[in-house]
């Protein structure tokens, strides 16, 4: 089995899964979070219908045909690091065939990062900072203290390793104190990428009817931040970096 990963699918050329590349995306299974606005959630949790074994050799043909039409093979989820022994293979594939690598992580995986980083399989890494970071993973509050310093840890091996990160700010609306508790949560991983290349995305959190997410109730009073939250959390990012970066959804509100 140690040829094979647990797929939701792929697709090639992808404009908009890392910010200014074009990618070949794979999408894998599992996720050890539960966060309420996952778009991914039934594939996180491995439902029936959404998930399959793929076979190395099958992965590696899909991304041989499309190598010419893209820069770096991107790997999401669900949290790859849960199959970072199968990742391995794929990913010096990627290499061989003159690719760049880049993994969308929750980053509370830090030996299984470890791994790939000592192999030099790793040259891009897309997480989120979640704030608040119980409500945004779906944990209780001590387990999300516990998580907290392994996405730290996480975070800090990537710059020990000088990976480019992109760290993605994905903002929801009325959560009392949201701004101020950004700007606290900004410090620590600030000081922690100390020394790589990284840069922040802040990334609206969408709802229906674009995505279908875990907790549409949740959705419902969160999502779909207003433009000037967006402007509001950029201004803060770019005090912390200055490569700071807005998406706009046409669902923003006004
Ligand atoms: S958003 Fe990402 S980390 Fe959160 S549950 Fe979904 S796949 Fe896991």
């Amino acid at each position: 089995m140690r040829d094979t990963l647990l797929v939701g699918g792929w697709k090639a050329p992808s404009l908009v899964d890392v910010r200014g590349r074009v990618s070949f995306t794979l999408w894998l299974c599992g996720c050890n979070l539960r966060c309420p606005f996952c778009h991914n959630w039934k594939l996180a949790e491995m439902l029936p219908g959404t998930c399959r074994w793929a076979k190395l050799d099958e992965l590696v043909e899909a991304l041989s045909g499309a190598a010419r039409l893209v820069d770096v093979l991107h790997v999401t989820g669900g949290e790859p690091l849960l199959q970072p022994g199968r990742l391995r293979g794929l990913l010096e594939a990627s290499h061989k065939l003159g690719l760049g690598n880049s993994i969308n992580t929750n980053c509370t995986l830090p030996e299984n990062m470890e791994q790939l980083l000592e192999e030099k399989l790793v040259d891009h890494v897309a997480t989120d900072l979640k704030t608040p970071f119980h409500l945004l993973t779906g944990l209780s509050k001590s387990q999300a203290a516990r998580l907290w310093g392994r996405y730290l840890d996480c975070l800090r091996l990537l710059a020990r390793h000088g990976v480019e990160v992109e760290l993605r700010i994905p903002v929801p609306r009325d959560i009392p104190g949201y701004t101020r508790l950004l700007e606290e949560s900004l410090r620590q991983p600030t000081e922690a990428l100390k020394g790589t290349n990284w840069y922040i995305v802040v990334n609206p959190l969408q709802g229906p009817p674009a995505v279908t997410p875990r907790s549409p109730d949740w959705c419902a009073e969160h999502c779909n931040p207003p433009r000037t939250l967006l402007e509001e959390v950029a201004a803060i990012a770019k005090r912390y970096n200055r490569k700071t970066y807005t998406i706009n959804t046409p669902t923003a509100g006004p």
